[in-house]
This record gives structure tokens, sequence and C-alpha cells, in this order.
């Protein structure tokens, strides 16, 4: 399988420099040249699968022998060993149409860890392979973070930086980054928010000199292999949800940021899963909901909520939504881009907007609701939903018709937002490995959102002997 930029060009590259590349050197993103075609019948043979095995076969259709078939397999059950329960992503009923898929049974307990902890292993087995140094640069709005550098922490060849805005991220997240104590971790607390600290590694990586100068790698889900991973746990509720009420589509409903989850579920649907409609669910940072509702694709005012991880203006997966709507066209894609830049939007005609709608719906939670569904789930259904899960939730009951079925993605255990939970009144009793955070000392820089201050970081740590 080869890929291709957004952008178009750059010249078609294989899985692995795929991975390396991250952000496509022409500061597009990197997607497969044609999208995999699953045929009916061997989606009807795959529903018996292991998650590993499912792993295994959908990753094949990207990586077509570029690893080999055992090294492949290890990597996958590697990656997987760290999870807490036999299924990686169970699902579970918890309404009569709504299953909930719980994404959260990894290290950092958020969906992260799906991708990262193979990404992780991943980069560690093409370090050894190429004998090339690993330098992992990342933003993130809590989750991604401590997640990747759980992914790496210790492991040889690679060095991580991870920039986090200061004192906007939960508790639980700031810890589980921060008490980490391994020479080849740095975190960057920056004076801004999540929208700074991904401009500017953006901004860096789009340095192709300073970017192959350092050997700079991708974690956030700009890097394609983030997107790929998350591609199977929607087949997988499928298969589990098919088998429990026989239906034959189903509908998601996702909390959305950086629109890289969601969109995994939109290739999911391309490779051809029966996917009816991808709801998309959002806080008071409502780009997304307002570009499926309207057609306008515009940052609005940044607001800090109760779902942190969600607090995104600029969606970076999105450029990758647009190649799909404007028919795989690069140079409409560069334009729309480019106008982005200098306006500040994107409009997209009325017939574009009813190819949108006909994959997507959207809703835009606001605080109290947010709140309210935590607490009605709790009280009626007695199960505890953090409050991005909650969004998403909320966003399933908007659209919710008695005969369609849905499955909301939990993107989050409630112990790492308990700052939410308590507002609902609610005590939550922590995982052990979450309690034992509290009493750690933490190591990170604090930095003003200046790329200058931020380079210096990176050289240091680079430049020092691990
Ligand atoms: C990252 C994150 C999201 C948003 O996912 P995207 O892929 O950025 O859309 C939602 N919920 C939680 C808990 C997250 O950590």
């Amino acid at each position: 399988m080869n890929f291709v930029s957004t952008r178009g060009n750059v010249s078609e590259i294989g899985f692995i420099d795929t991975v390396l590349m991250g952000l496509a050197d022409d500061g597009g993103l990197l997607i497969p040249s044609k999208i995999p075609q699953i045929p009916q019948t061997r989606l009807e043979e795959m529903a018996k699968l292991t998650y590993q095995e499912l792993a295994y076969e959908i990753f094949s259709y990207y990586i077509e022998g570029e690893i080999p078939e055992n090294e492949l397999k290890e990597l996958i059950h590697q990656s997987y060993s760290t999870f807490r329960d036999p299924e990686v992503t169970p699902v579970r009923k918890v309404k009569d149409n709504m299953y909930v898929l719980e994404l959260f049974h990894g290290p950092t307990f958020a969906f992260k860890d799906i991708a990262l902890q193979f990404l992780g292993n991943l980069y560690s087995y093409v370090s050894k392979r190429q004998n090339k140094i690993i330098h992992i640069l990342g933003a993130t709005s809590g989750d991604t973070g401590a997640s990747a550098i759980e992914g790496v922490r210790g492991k040889e060849g690679i060095r991580i930086c991870i920039l986090h805005p200061h004192q906007k991220v939960s508790k639980v997240q700031e810890l589980q980054m921060t008490t980490v104590h391994d020479k080849n971790v740095l975190n960057l607390s920056v004076k801004g928010t999540f929208d700074d600290c991904q401009r500017i590694i953006k901004e860096l990586f789009a340095d192709v000199d300073f970017k192959n100068k350092y050997h700079l790698r991708a974690i956030n889900s700009i890097n394609f292999v983030r997107i790929l991973a998350q591609t199977v746990y929607y087949f997988y509720a499928y298969f589990q949800v098919a088998k429990q009420t026989g239906i034959k589509s189903l509908n998601f409903s996702v909390p959305t940021g950086n629109f890289g989850d969601i969109f995994a579920g939109y290739l999911a649907k391309r490779m051809g899963l029966p996917i009816n409609k991808l709801i998309l669910a959002t806080n008071e940072n409502n780009i997304l909901e307002r570009f499926i509702h309207d057609g306008v694709y515009m940052p609005g005012q940044f607001h800090s909520t109760y779902s942190p991880s969600m607090d995104i203006q600029v969606a970076s997966n999105f450029e990758r939504y647009l190649y799909y709507l404007l028919d795989e066209n690069p140079s409409l894609v560069s334009s729309l881009m480019d106008q982005f830049k200098s306006e500040g939007k994107i409009v997209v005609s009325e017939e574009l907007l009813q190819k949108v709608k006909d994959d997507f719906a959207a809703h835009g939670v606001m605080g109290e609701e947010c709140l309210q569904t935590i607490s009605k789930y709790y009280d009626e259904s007695n199960y505890l939903l953090d409050p991005h899960t909650a969004c998403g939730v909320a966003a399933y009951e908007k659209y919710n018709e008695s005969s369609e079925v849905y499955v909301t993605l939990a993107t989050a255990h409630p112990a790492k937002f308990n700052e939410s939970i308590e507002r609902c009144h609610i005590e939550q009793v922590f995982p052990e490995k979450i309690n034992q955070l509290f009493n750690k000392p933490q190591y990170q820089e604090i930095v003003d959102a200046d790329n200058n201050e931020i380079v210096r970081e990176l050289e240091r740590l680079f430049s020092s002997s691990h």
C-alpha cells in the first residue's frame, strides 16, 4: 500500500515511511492512495476474530508485508497485553438500543492507549531495524501525552517531548505525564491553549530541515497509524453488537476534538463496515458541529470545559475528511487550506454540505447538559460516564430513534476527570494505579508559547546522553 498527501506534493511512500514522516512534507496529511475494500463475505467471517486477530487483518491491508507476519503479530500482541480487559475494547449494553464501547482499559485509562501502545512499540521496532534515532515531539490536550509517554518511557533509541497547555489539563492527566522520571522524557507546560501547542509543533514539523536534522517523529493524530489503529474497534464493536442484536447497520456517537477518532470511523465505513450515521459530539468548542450544520469551518472563541481533551478549535484531521469530501482532489484541498490560512474560514457548497450530512450528524453539548447526562446515567443506568463520553451519550440522546442501534465511544475512564464528576456530587472510587499518582514528585518545565524557547528545550533534550 502506498500513501499520498492530501495536498498532492509528496511522492508515494510506503507504510513505514508514512509513520516516520508524520505530517506530510508538503504540509498536508498522509492518506492511503486507495482505501482497501473488505468484501461482505469476508466481513461475515471476521466477526469471529479476537481483537488482536482483527487488528492483524486490518493492519495487513495497509502494511502489505512491509513488516513480516510474525513480527507484526508480536507487535500487536505486545501492545494489547498491557490492557486490563481480555477483550481490549469491550462493549456494554447501557440502554435498550445503546451500547458503550469502553476504550479506557489501557495503561493511562483513555482511548489514546489503543493507538499509542502500538505506535510506541512500532517506533521501537523501526528504531532497531533501521538503526535510527527516534525523537518524538507531540502536543496534548491531556490524554495523548500520558499515553505516548507510557508507550515509550525508558525505551532505547527514543526520546520524547510533550507540550501540554499549562493548568488546562485535569489533575490526573497532569500527574500521569509529569510523574514519569525516565531520562528520555521531557514535559513542557506551555502558557497557552492546546491550539497554541498544536500550532507550534505543526510549525516545527513543517520546517523540513529542522525535522530531518533532529529526526522528529509525530505521535499526534496527524500520524496515520493513530487513525489505522482506531479503525479496529469500530469493526470489533460492530461484530459484538451485531451478534447480540442481529442488526445489519450501526450508528456511532463519537466525542470529538481533533476529528481523529471519528475519522477512523469514517475510514472503517469507507472500507465497507455498515455504519449508518457517525454522530459527532463536541463541547462548547463546537467548530465541527457548526461545520456539519452550516458548512462553515471557522474557529470560534476558546472555552475551558468539563471535557478538556476536547477543548480544541482547529481540528487537525479535518483536512483528511476534506480530501474525501472533495473527491480526492489535492489541488482543491490545497486551495481551501490556503484560504483557511488567509481568511480564517472554509465554506462549502450546499451540494457538498448534503454529502457531509449523509455521513454525519452533530451535537454541541454545553456544560450543564454534560453534567446532567452524567447524573442521569449514574442514577438510572448505574453507569458512571466520564465527561467526554457524556457528551457522546447526550448526542446519542438527541438523535436517538428507537428503530436504530447506537454505540457511544467511551473515550476515558471517569477517574481521570474527577473535577467534573465531583460537580455531579458523585463520589467515585479511584483505581489503585491512579491513586498512587498523588504521592509522586512531578517533573516539568513551564515555558512560554514561543517557538524559540521550545526549540532550545528540545535541543537540550536531544543532546543529553541517555
Ligand atoms: C483525545 C480525546 C478525545 C477527542 O478525540 P479526537 O481524536 O481528538 O477527536 C475525546 N475524548 C477523550 C477522553 C480524549 O482523550
